[in-house]
């Protein structure tokens, strides 16, 4: 059995957040689609379902999007229908539903909990109301705090996201957010850079030189300052981008930055299963949620070679503290993972920016603000 995780898209929001460059829609949620929508899925699954056999379930997660604007009756019959595609399922199986806090109601919370959602992760942002406003979010701290507690009365498991390198946002603005967020029980935060994106309303403000974003050395001190307050709370900066307490780690992400299997189902779903030859095919669907109800179907597809594979689990493998395991890299590939890049690997050992354990290569953590580069030269 190939453990397998699913990810399901859900294309819409309320608003369109200026920063965002994400494969979302504004929509009006009284016209939302919900059982079409969920429709649509459960014939997706039905094309996809030969590709699951001898597949083993691990984790879904329900992203977007806002997928808490999904009534839970939709969301349920999606969930089940996923379970009852697989012949197996992990006992340690996660269900990961993403919400924002204006709406994961009270009754929505308990809904998708019902229909089998075991964690929720929230799109807090900022605990600070002049930057919620800043970033264009619906909601304001109060409301953040409350959809919190809901989260908490519903399920065990709860994360937020954290964004940071607003300008003007000081290193202890950061810190006080972050002692504020954990004091509300959250036991898994992702914290994230404010980055400037092409495309969105940010972008072109920033293009139009009425946007200021972060210098590079305040980014490098909120940072650091981040690690030392989860730290300080018992919490691992267990991936760039991600602290948890123990035992909290998001199953799914792990999943997939290990280079494991996974469908995705829904509008500009992706997906990359690993066939019976060694390669790997990944395909993502058609972005317009529109014509995806309408016919389904795949915008891009790609058969993944053996250094294709080793580059994208290096990029994604090498942001974990536990970094790539080698022998599993190289047997995924078909091929040596270090054959190509003697060079550039000895180059980086003899200056401390990636080690060697065995078979296993990893970027110690002072050194994750250099990560792109180091990855860059590996490649
Ligand atoms: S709510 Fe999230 S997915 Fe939707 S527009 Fe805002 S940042 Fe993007």
């Amino acid at each position: 059995m190939r453990d397998t995780s699913v990810y399901v898209h859900f294309p819409w929001c309320a608003k369109k957040c200026p920063y965002c460059d994400f494969a979302t829609r504004k929509i009006d949620v009284a016209t939302l689609p919900h059982e079409a929508y969920a429709d649509a899925l459960l014939r997706e699954l039905e094309v996809r379902r030969g590709a699951l056999r001898g597949r083993r379930l691990t984790s879904v997660f329900f992203g977007g999007g806002t997928p808490s604007l999904w009534s839970g009756a939709a969301l349920g019959r999606v969930l089940a229908a996923i379970r009852g595609a697989f012949e197996e399922e992990s006992e340690a199986l996660e269900i990961t539903a993403e919400s924002n806090p204006n709406s994961l109601t009270r009754a929505r919370a308990a809904a998708f909990a019902e229909a089998g959602v075991g964690r929720l992760s929230l799109g807090v942002q900022s605990l600070d109301d002049a930057r919620l406003r800043f970033l264009g979010r619906l909601h304001d701290r109060t409301e953040a705090l409350t959809a919190l507690g809901h989260a908490a009365a519903a399920v065990e498991r709860v994360s937020a996201d954290l964004m940071f390198g607003m300008p003007g946002q000081s290193a202890d603005d950061l810190a006080r957010e972050i002692d504020q967020l954990l004091e509300a029980g959250v036991r898994h935060v992702s914290a994230y850079a404010l980055t400037i994106e092409p495309g969105t309303q940010f972008g072109e403000l920033h293009r139009l030189g009425k946007l200021r974003v972060a210098e590079e050395e305040a980014y490098a001190q909120m940072f650091e300052r981040a690690e030392r307050a989860f730290e300080a709370a018992g919490f691992a900066h267990y991936e760039v981008s991600n602290y948890a307490q123990p035992g909290e780690e998001a199953r799914h992400n792990l999943h997939y930055w290990r280079g494991g299997d996974y469908l995705g189902l829904g509008a500009a779903a992706v997906g990359c299963l690993s066939e019976a030859d060694g390669g790997a095919r990944r395909w993502k669907n058609t972005v317009d949620a529109g014509r995806y109800m309408e016919a389904l179907g795949e915008e891009e597809s790609e058969t993944l070679g053996p250094q294709d594979r080793i580059r994208e689990g290096l990029m994604l493998g090498l942001r974990m503290a536990e970094g790539v395991d080698g022998a599993a890299l190289s047997a995924r590939a078909g091929v040596d993972w270090r054959r190509g890049r003697e060079a550039a690997l000895a180059r980086r050992l003899e200056r401390g920016d990636v080690v060697l354990e065995g078979e296993r290569l990893r970027v110690p953590r002072e050194r994750w603000l250099l990560l792109d580069g180091i990855v860059a030269d590996l490649f």
